[in-house]
């Protein structure tokens, strides 16, 4: 049986959907270890033994997050090589494909970034060209180091519940220069994760520089924010908020798209979406041929108007 690592940064008091995909798939390819990163809450303890969970490693270093990335590669790689991992799993973020790149020297791993599904022989598929074809590919080396997309795998508890034990890894030591000496404060919004928000409002280059009233619909529907890309290229909000292709993925129950034309690379990032909601002054626009529901009309109009209506009920 395969032995799969799970690397899971930080996870706070709950798990995340995309950390629980991960343990679902590793799970469905052999015998799953997670090296953690952070706290280990009772919660999260509950979630890794109802998700199946061998093992929980816990680095011997506590200040990983003072420094970029290159310790959590070092820390990643060593759990590797203590767990004999054939295959080691972390999410698609920026960060998750940097620390996948760094582990993979370390391990002399075969790389596999944008991974969608992986199959028990541990062949990866791919989502290429904004989604327009899927590739299979398989690293040829002993260990490969994948990145799951989010929202590809349906998280299932295992049929069983494990008591995973814990162990600590030594975490080789990084230059000391290459601690963080400044750190930009995440402002908290309150809002859901992007990726595991059940609704979406995203805008795009038609709120020509005003989010607000995108943010207030967002409030009202209690969803997260996205953009397009246009939008934060420009600087109207942050690259955290992108969906598309070099965005992030999100599929949720609903997802309303102001003022956005509907390029394939933003499509790529949102086309899962269980209803799509798009709202254009351009009847022409191609985003209403993946719309469930289009209003032709101008988004400084129409959202107000819809956070209106929703706030009275
Ligand atoms: P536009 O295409 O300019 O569309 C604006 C829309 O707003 C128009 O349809 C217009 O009719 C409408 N509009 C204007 N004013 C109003 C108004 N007042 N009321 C209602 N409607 C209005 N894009 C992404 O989104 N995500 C990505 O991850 C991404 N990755 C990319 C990767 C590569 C390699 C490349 C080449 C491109 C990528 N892009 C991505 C860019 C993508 O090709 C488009 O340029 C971008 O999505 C366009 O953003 P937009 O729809 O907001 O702007």
């Amino acid at each position: 049986m395969a032995k799969v690592l799970v690397f899971i940064d930080n996870p706070g008091a709950s798990l995340k959907k995309s950390s629980l995909e991960l343990l679902t798939l590793a799970r469905s390819l052999g015998e799953s270890t997670v090296a953690l990163n952070g706290e280990l809450s009772d919660g999260v303890a509950a979630t890794f033994a109802e998700y199946g969970v061998g093992g929980i490693l816990r680095p011997s270093a506590q200040d990983l997050d003072d420094f970029l990335v290159a310790p959590k590669a070092a820390y990643v790689a060593a759990a590797a090589e203590t767990t004999g991992a054939g295959i080691v799993l972390l999410d698609n973020s920026p960060e998750g494909k940097e620390i996948a790149a760094r582990a993979g020297i370390r391990l002399n791993a075969g790389v596999i970034t944008d991974v969608v599904a992986v199959d028990p022989d541990g062949t990866a598929h791919k989502s290429v060209l904004a989604g327009s074809y899927n590739t299979a590919c398989k690293a040829s080396t002993p260990v490969s180091v994948v990145t799951l997309k989010a929202n590809n795998v349906t998280p299932e508890p295992a049929a069983a519940p494990t008591t995973p034990g814990t162990a600590t890894v030594e975490v080789p030591a990084v230059a000391a220069a290459a601690r963080i000496t400044e750190r930009q404060q995440k402002v908290a919004s309150g809002r859901p994760d992007l990726t595991d928000a059940r609704i979406v409002v995203a805008g795009g280059r038609g709120m020509d520089g005003d989010f607000g009233p995108v943010e207030e619909l967002a409030d009202a529907l209690g969803a997260a924010v996205g953009a397009s890309r246009a939008a934060t290229d420009a600087g109207w909000i942050s690259h955290d908020a992108q969906v598309g292709q070099t965005g992030k993925t999100v599929s949720p129950q609903l997802y309303i798209s102001a003022g956005i034309s509907g390029a394939i690379q933003q499509k790529a990032g949102m086309q899962t979406s269980k209803v799509i909601v798009a709202v254009n002054k351009d009847a022409e626009s191609p985003v209403f041929e993946i719309a469930d529901f289009g209003i032709i009309g101008d988004v400084f109009d129409v959202l107000p108007q819809a956070a209106a209506e929703i706030k009275k009920r």
